[in-house]
C-alpha cells in the first residue's frame, strides 16, 4: 500500500502504515473489522483509511446489516471483493 508520507495536521507527528481494528457502531449492530490497513500518527494515534479501505468497509458493513448480527467480528480483507 502506497500512502503520502506527510505529517499529522493535528499534531505534526509522523504518520506510519499498520493495521488498525476498525469499529462500527450502528446503534443496534456492531461491526469490528480487525487487520484494516491504515497510516496511524505515531504520536496521537490519529488513524486514516484509504479510499479503498472506505469501499471496503461499506461493503462489510452492508453485509453485516443484511446477516443482522449485533456483532460482528470480521478480518479485513481486499480478496473478498476483488
Ligand atoms: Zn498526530
Amino acid at each position: 500500500m502506497k500512502t503520502v508520507k506527510t505529517n499529522c495536521p493535528i499534531c505534526n507527528g509522523k504518520k506510519e502504515d499498520a493495521t488498525v481494528t476498525f469499529t462500527v457502531d450502528l446503534g443496534t449492530n456492531l461491526i469490528i473489522i480487525r487487520e484494516t490497513p491504515a497510516t496511524v500518527c505515531s504520536l496521537c494515534g490519529e488513524e486514516w483509511i484509504s479510499d479503498k479501505v472506505a469501499e471496503n468497509i461499506e461493503l462489510v458493513v452492508k453485509e453485516a446489516k443484511m446477516k443482522n448480527r449485533m456483532i460482528e467480528v470480521v478480518n479485513f480483507s481486499l480478496e473478498d471483493v476483488a
